[in-house]
């Protein structure tokens, strides 16, 4: 099935063309009818699925030309980062419609948003807190919304978003059509569903709880007094083109990159803590090539287009399960296989453990060949009846006491 036949709009389907896009992803192929329709839309997909343009190609198709009415088209996101993806999006798919597209986002002076604001945008794409600033300044209203995005639902709700999301859509006109995005359905997103949205269809693709195929994962157990040791040795041995490593805290990414610098490795930094510019910055040198390894934490990285990633390491094991599949989908996209390593210590097991029920895997642990291990409990085999936390054998490796040693986690 091509795009032509999904009843996309001409000027639209230059504008996938233009993209490079020949075949419609699962997701696009699905709800780019329905939101053509006119139908309430819930997705739940794995990033990198190509959902962006799976809301964004049939609303540009509905919307026609410029208005200078005011936005008709609302899309709220829960970090500016993700805000300036979809904005980027949007304008790329728009080339040939005379649209105006703005982003909003907190952090960065007020001017140029008032300028493009008044000067009449058909699409907004938002955070929250700054969209309600400029409600209440007057800069701007929602009365001629049209199409309601909320993406990322589950992060909005993580983030407490949701006060600030209600707000905004109880400034929205009654009768429009609004999509949701969400990787999860926990109850307080069921209960925005059901008052914000008219008869929604919902879309899944695939298990979204399953990790992409295309990505190996394994888990380094090491005694938390190792844990920088096995990251700059795993750092060395491993053959990566470009590399994110996850930290649960701002702190612990700061940490983690000074140690990194240290050692000699070109690292950039994306947490909440920086300035809009820093993350800009670290964003745009880390995609050109200029850094090779990408600190972040789960937040600032939720969702980002980072394409091309060969490797992601855990530092940290995630707390939340669903981010263990988010940090992992960042390697593996499209056709690349990539590698997901995660360092595990003695307290993360339950975190670990939660995991592996979430996605039904058992993630192969291994062992970095003459790395000068301290014993820790986690090498010991599980008694029978524990936990499960030990594969038996791992195919097409070498087992060395109950453990599989890793080749070095090339580029298969
Ligand atoms: P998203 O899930 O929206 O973040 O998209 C992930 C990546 O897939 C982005 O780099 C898009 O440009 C790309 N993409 C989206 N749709 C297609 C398509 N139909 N064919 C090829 N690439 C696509």
């Amino acid at each position: 099935m091509k795009f032509a036949a999904l009843g996309l709009s001409e000027k639209v389907l230059e504008g996938v063309r233009a993209a490079g896009y020949t075949e419609p992803t699962p997701i696009q192929l699905r709800a780019i009818p329905l939101v053509l329709s006119g139908k309430d839309v819930i997705g739940s997909a794995q990033t990198g699925t190509g959902k962006t343009a799976a809301f964004a190609l049939p609303i540009l198709s509905r919307l026609g030309h410029h208005n200078p009415v005011g936005p008709r088209v609302l899309i709220l996101e829960p970090t500016r980062e993700l805000a300036a993806q979809v904005e980027t999006a949007f304008r790329d798919y728009a080339r040939f419609l005379d649209l105006k597209i703005t982003v909003v986002f907190g952090g960065v002076g007020y001017g140029k948003q008032n300028d493009e604001l008044r000067a009449g945008a058909d699409i907004v794409v938002a955070t929250p807190g700054r969209l309600l600033d400029h409600l209440e300044q007057g800069t701007l209203k929602l009365d001629k919304v049209e199409f309601l995005v909320l993406d990322e639902a589950d992060r909005m709700l993580d983030m407490g978003f949701l006060p600030d999301v209600r707000r905004l859509v109880e400034k929205c006109p009654r009768k429009r059509h609004s999509a949701l995005f969400s990787a999860t359905i926990p109850p307080q997103i069921e209960t925005l569903i059901q008052w914000a949205m008219h008869d929604p269809e919902t879309i899944e693709i695939g298990a979204r709880r399953t990790p992409a195929e295309t990505v190996k994962h394994v888990i380094y157990p090491v005694s938390d007094t190792q844990k920088t040791d096995l990251l700059l040795e795993l750092l060395n041995r491993v053959n990566y083109d470009s590399v994110i490593i996850f930290c649960r805290t701002k702190h612990g990414a700061d940490r983690a990159a000074t140690l990194l610098k240290r050692a000699n490795h070109a690292v950039a930094v994306l947490h909440s803590n920086r300035t809009q510019k820093e993350r800009e910055q670290a964003l745009a040198g880390f995609r050109e090539g200029k850094y090779e390894v990408l600190v972040a934490t789960d937040i600032a990285a939720r969702g980002l287009d980072i394409a091309d990633v060969s490797h992601v390491i855990n530092y940290d094991v995630p707390q939340h399960p669903e981010d263990y599949i988010h940090r992992i989908g960042r390697t593996g996209r499209a056709e690349n296989t990539g590698d997901a390593f995660t360092i595990m210590v003695a307290e993360d097991a339950p975190h670990v453990f939660a995991i592996e029920r979430f996605i039904s895997q058992k993630i192969p642990r291994v062992k970095l060949e003459n790395f000068d291990y301290r014993y820790t409990a986690l090498f010991e085999e599980p008694k029978a009846g524990a936990p499960a936390g030990f594969p038996g054998k791992v195919r097409g490796g070498r087992v060395h006491g109950g453990y599989h040693f890793a080749p070095g986690g090339r580029r298969r």
